[in-house]
């Protein structure tokens, strides 16, 4: 049944809105009279059916009911009003002649209010609303607070569904647990992260799933500091989800307080780390197996540079006696000519040839030959300076150049040159050796050509002359112009 509108409420001290219901007209008219008289509204139904119409559909504060009325009494009336009637609370007042303690009784259970003895006393019936009015504006009260209470009950379900959504959503991994360390509530992202529904950890202690078995002091740590009121930051650790493949976890908390103060509570919340840390791994792989082959390239740089340098080498060097090969010796020829103009300093070129080697090849065959022109070559770069460059031209012809070194010096080493060879042990026979000299005169040679065929002209003069011997190119012309002379 809708609630009568109790708009009308009466306030302290003003009027009631008052339904009659009294079947005898004389009573009623009385009691009208009685309540007009203390200004309160009042209706007047004959029956205890047509008073039931009325309460229906019009809000009354106060009901003065006859109790004995036929088809409905007040008794009933009042049943109904407290069973059907819903909103604002109505007084019942019940007049009656009874005053058996039994039919009291009853009518309290009926929810009858108070009760009057008729016939009515006007002075008790002003006592009665007197209560009512302070009743009633305690129903008011107390329904409004109700009222109030009930909003604010909906407003904190609301806002706990509300809370409850939220945590379960967001995108952070995020548990709370009690003071005792036992998990209370687990969102979808920790459920991912973790690779556990909420069912499976609820109640359970959050030491056993924050770390692994051999981590648990760290993780009993974390739980009894929370408790204890730290806010923890950022603590990470390795956690193994049930399929065995490790979560790299950040850990943060903070403790949840009621209105006192008091701890009930801790907020986890976890930040997953896993793809930064998977990504740094591979990186470090990457860059491990980027190093490892910049170390075998460099390997191989050496290599190639050693490789490199053994070319050059061979390509510079006689193969058979380790010394200069002929194109070096050209090619050093023309600097040291430059240089030598430039600085006037004296420049020699010593060739010589062993003597008779073709006939020690015959003797002796060609390996004890090569032997020979090794030891032979080892026998002038032995006896040679440091700065002076030695060379094999080819066959059993040899060079030497020699820088900063005039005409008498140059006769003077190729001269030591000549008796070193002679007085060597040979292992076979004897050997000796044929030298010609030339010096850069003037400064003024006019090509390579030109000092190398003076210096071969005196070499062949050395031999013409018997061998083992040395011959200077300035010193042909003497001889020459001699035998002209002559
Ligand atoms: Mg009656």
């Amino acid at each position: 049944m809708a609630p009568p509108d109790d708009s009308s409420r009466r306030t302290a001290g003003g009027r009631l809105r008052i339904l009659i219901a009294e079947d005898d007209p004389v009573s009623a008219l009385v009691l009208r009279r009685v309540l007009e008289d203390l200004l309160h509204d009042v209706d007047h139904a004959a029956s205890g059916h047509e008073a039931w119409k009325l309460a229906q559909t019009s809000p009354y504060d106060v009901i003065v009911s006859d109790w004995m009325m036929p088809g409905v009494d007040g008794l009933e009336l009042c049943r109904l009003t407290r069973s059907r009637l819903e909103g604002a609370y109505t007084y019942f007042i019940l007049l009656s002649s009874k005053s058996e303690r039994e039919a009291r009784i009853e009518a309290v259970a009926a929810g009858v209010d108070d009760f009057l003895a008729k016939p009515v006393d006007t002075a008790e019936l002003e006592a009665r609303l007197t209560t009512a009015r302070r009743i009633l504006n305690m129903q008011d009260e107390l329904r409004t607070r109700s009222a109030k209470l009930s909003q604010t009950t909906g407003y904190l379900e609301t806002a706990n569904r509300r809370f409850s959504d939220l945590f379960m959503g967001l995108p952070v991994p995020s548990i709370t647990f009690d003071t005792e360390g036992r998990i209370a509530e687990w969102n979808r992202a920790a459920q991912s992260l973790f690779d556990l529904d909420a069912d499976e950890v609820w109640q359970r202690q959050a030491v056993e799933v924050f770390a692994d078995p051999d981590d648990l002091e760290w993780a009993e740590s974390l739980v009894q500091r929370s408790i204890g009121g730290q806010c923890i930051e950022n603590e990470e650790r390795t956690v193994h989800r049930p399929d065995g493949s490790p979560r790299y976890v950040l850990y943060s908390t903070f403790p949840l307080k009621n209105n006192a103060g008091r701890i009930i509570g801790v907020v986890c919340t976890c930040s997953d780390l896993t793809a930064q840390r998977n990504l740094e791994k591979q990186l470090a792989e990457q860059l491990r197996v980027a190093n490892n082959l910049n170390e075998a390239l460099e390997a191989g740089k050496e290599e190639l540079a050693l490789a490199n340098a053994r070319l050059a080498e061979l390509a510079t060097t006689d193969g058979l006696t380790g010394l200069k090969n002929h194109r070096t010796f050209i090619e050093a020829l023309e600097p040291s000519l430059a240089y030598a103009k430039r600085h006037r300093e004296p420049l020699s070129l010593v060739l010589c040839d062993i003597d008779h080697f073709k006939h020690f090849n015959d003797a002796f065959g060609h390996p004890a030959g090569d032997a020979l022109l090794r030891e032979f070559a080892a026998l002038l770069s032995c006896h040679s300076r440091t700065e002076d460059l030695v060379a094999r031209c080819g066959g059993e012809e040899f060079a030497i150049l020699l820088r900063n070194c005039g005409r008498e010096n140059a006769i003077g080493v190729a001269e030591k040159l000549r008796a070193v060879i002679a007085d060597h042990e040979w292992d076979l026979r004897k050997i000796t050796a044929s030298f010609g000299v030339q010096t850069l005169v003037d400064f003024e040679v006019p090509s390579i050509e030109a000092i190398v065929e003076s210096a071969d002209r005196a070499l062949y003069a050395s031999k013409q002359a018997g061998r083992n011997r040395v011959t200077h190119a300035a010193d042909l012309h003497s001889v020459e112009a001699g035998k002209k002379a002559a």
